[in-house]
């Protein structure tokens, strides 16, 4: 595609890569037919390709953007199902990020969008603020069908809807030391993983330490900044990834660290992308982008190091790829395989590539499209006739969980139970193997 950035403008480095990434596009169109928000909605403008026109008009001619460009903008759920399928190498990620920080920067909300907005990035990258708020949540959800019909508080009354009956006890972060380890990891503490499915951190110590590794937790490591930075809040994103930064590369310069394990998805496709968030600080870039090597989702390091032996466990799973992990990380095969390797039978949905609408804060900040995204995403799962649908990322299981009569567990916690770990709390109805 051509372009028409005024050279002074190309002088800042996100305006270079977004050039860079504008000319490769073709427009041949392809990614269309992948989209989600295409497929539900029909409109050029919130496809990928209608996006990166939009885009390109208002970076190339420093427009303020306006509520138009801002609404398809926002639609766009960064599932990133649109890299997986373009032929040219277009890195829609870096694109929508840096529209998204530009937006941020250079367009003012209405009120309510700002008050929900800031509101979301106060507390939900914070494990103590969001347990908070999530233990609080039973006494607005009477108020839920109110609030649906008032646009300003459609986004609160999701959040209720999202939170939990019941918010579980914390569990504690304890390294794992193991005589003669194979490898010494540390693993991602996260924000919204814990308060929500504390059952995935403890599966994942004792899965890894059965494989034979010492992991272990960073001082001082918090919330990836990928919330913040999906929302166009660039400052705070940044901060977040220099705080890990410092926090894993100390772990580096001390015990030494093989991988960065992280067991949700999001997260760790921004982890991997810190070394180009930070591309510009002359402090930081380097070791970013040396934290941004030895990341990797549970799943792959399982895969490259090898699963304990397992016993089966006689059930069928219905595996959902998180969209963060097939096309963020490109980690497509290493779950499913883990998974057969320990006995499940596993079975893949219909639309697989398709997103199933949790998208960070999506299914607050867009509950409509989320909602109907996530019922597509359940009746495709429930047709698999499965006993559990196994993710990982827990975004997409809150999400799925809200559509679907079936337990969703993380696919860590299958792993662990089949190699000796207790069987899952969300399975516990089961029959006794
Ligand atoms: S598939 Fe790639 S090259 Fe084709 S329109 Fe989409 S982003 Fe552009
Ligand atoms: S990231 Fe997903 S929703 Fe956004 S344009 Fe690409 S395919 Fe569509």
């Amino acid at each position: 595609m051509q372009t028409r950035f005024e050279p002074a403008a190309l002088a800042d480095p996100a305006m270079a890569t977004s050039e860079g990434v504008i000319r490769k596009c073709v427009h041949c169109g392809f990614c269309t037919a992948t989209c989600p928000t295409y497929v539900l909605l029909g409109d050029e403008n919130d496809s990928p390709r209608g996006r990166i026109y939009l885009i390109k008009d208002m970076l190339e001619n420093g427009r303020m953007p306006g509520p138009e460009t801002v609404k398809h903008v926002d639609r766009c759920l960064s599932c990133l199902a649109c890299m997986t399928t373009c032929p040219s190498g277009v890195n829609y990620m870096h694109l929508v990020d840096h529209a998204r920080a530009y937006i941020h920067e250079h367009y003012k909300r209405p009120w309510h969008e700002r008050a929900v907005r800031r509101l979301l990035a106060c507390v939900l990258p914070y494990p103590g603020r969001m347990r908070l708020a999530l233990e609080w949540a039973p006494l607005g959800r009477p108020f839920v069908p109110l609030m649906k019909r008032i646009k300003a508080l459609q986004p609160l009354a999701a959040m209720l809807e999202l939170a939990p009956a019941k918010v579980p006890a914390p569990a504690p972060s304890v390294s794992t030391r193991v005589a003669g380890a194979k490898a010494r990891v540390a693993l991602l503490q996260g924000c919204a993983e814990p308060v929500l499915s504390p059952e995935v951190r403890a599966a994942t110590e004792r899965l890894l330490g059965r494989a034979g590794c010492e992991v272990i937790f960073a001082p001082g490591e918090g919330c990836c900044g990928a919330l913040v930075h999906h929302m166009g809040r660039e400052a705070d994103a940044l901060d977040a990834a220099r705080r890990n930064v410092d926090a894993w590369m100390a772990e580096i310069e001390g015990g030494g660290l093989d991988a960065v394990i992280v067991t949700t998805s999001g997260c760790g496709t921004t982890i991997k992308d810190y070394g180009h968030m930070l591309r510009a600080d002359p402090v930081y870039a380097e070791k970013a982008a040396r934290v941004s090597a030895l990341a990797m989702d549970v799943s792959e390091f399982l895969a490259r190091h090898g699963l304990p032996p397992a016993s089966p466990r006689g059930l069928t799973v219905a595996y959902h790829p998180p969209c963060s992990l097939q096309h963020g990380q490109k980690v497509t095969e290493a779950p499913k395989q883990l998974l057969a390797e320990a006995g499940y039978a596993v079975r893949l949905p219909a639309e697989a590539h398709l997103c199933c609408g949790s998208a960070g804060t999506y299914n607050i900040l867009q509950s409509e499209l989320a909602g109907q995204l996530g019922a597509r995403k359940a009746e495709r799962l429930a047709a698999l006739e499965a006993d559990v649908i196994a993710t990982g990322n827990v975004g997409c299981a809150v999400q799925i969980s809200r559509h679907s009569g079936l337990p969703v567990i993380h696919t860590i916690e299958l792993l662990d139970w089949a190699t000796g770990g207790p069987r899952p709390q969300a399975l516990k109805h089961l029959p006794q193997e």
